[in-house]
């Protein structure tokens, strides 16, 4: 399981992240949903220890994510540990954030060769498979520049796979995508969610929550609010915050 305890983020003065406890459990879909500046992207980047909490820590698989014990504190482990557990935790980004210079197969492939995983010939037929998988085994050749938005989040999404990672981290993965191609990506994020990967997904995607998600967590102001099924979070909400944030976004 993802364990996130007891975190609590300070940027100078201000705490954006006010004490979160979470837990996902292996093969679980969990959406987190929050107003803008609540602290969504902060906790993904914690999780994966692209920032470090000032209080509290992350574990996956009971393995503690940046750090290690000393004594009864916390220590930071080497950058080369923390790349090795970050290679475990695959994250797609709202921009993609893909490679420009190299083709859409080699953007799959670049990291199980860097990390020294797969030979280049292994790399190459699994980023084959995984770009099949996403629907673009005809764009291997392709420049991310010659591709539609939808088409290059596809891409991403296929070159966080090839890491095999036990989790995936979605930072609003369709929220810089024209209307239209929203649902090309969803439907690849749906299917990684039936087939049992464990995802933390942040979206705005209401109606993709209440179908793929088997938790919906609600943050406001670091904290969070209410979280549950999405029967109970989207359509019974306990809080006025909540109830206020779904009625402006829905
Ligand atoms: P959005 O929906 O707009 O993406 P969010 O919920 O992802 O919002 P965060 O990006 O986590 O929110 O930001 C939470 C708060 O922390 C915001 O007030 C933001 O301005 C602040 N913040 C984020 N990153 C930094 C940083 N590197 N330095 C200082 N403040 C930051
Ligand atoms: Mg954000």
């Amino acid at each position: 399981a993802l364990e996130v305890h007891g975190v609590h983020k300070w940027y100078g003065a201000h705490r954006v992240l006010d004490g979160i406890d979470l837990t996902v459990r292996p093969g679980e879909v969990t959406v987190i949903l929050g107003p803008s500046g609540s602290g969504k992207s902060t906790l993904l980047r914690v999780i994966n220890h692209l920032e470090k909490p000032e209080i509290g820590h992350v574990s996956v698989g009971g393995e503690l994510i940046g750090v290690k014990r000393h004594g009864d504190r916390l220590k930071e482990l080497s950058e080369r540990t923390i790349l090795a557990q970050r290679s475990r935790i695959g994250f797609v980004f709202q921009s993609f954030n893909l490679f420009p210079h190299l083709t859409v197969l080699d953007n799959v492939a670049a990291a199980p060769v860097a990390t020294g995983r797969l030979t280049r010939a292994a790399a190459a037929e699994l980023a084959r498979e995984l770009l099949d998988r996403v629907g673009l085994g005809d764009k291997a050749g392709a420049y991310p520049r010659q591709l539609s938005g939808g088409q290059q989040q596809r891409v991403a999404i296929a070159r966080a796979l090839a890491l095999r990672p036990g989790i995936i981290l979605f930072d609003e993965p369709t929220s810089a995508l024209d209307p239209e191609l929203v649902g090309e990506v969803l439907a690849v994020i749906k299917d990684l969610a039936t087939s049992g990967t464990t995802l933390v997904i942040v979206t705005h995607e209401i109606g993709f929550a209440r179908e793929v998600a088997d938790r919906v967590v609600f943050i406001d102001g670091g904290r969070i609010v209410e979280e549950g099924p999405p029967g109970q979070v989207l359509d019974r909400p306990r809080h006025e915050r909540t109830r206020d944030f779904l009625a402006k976004v829905l």
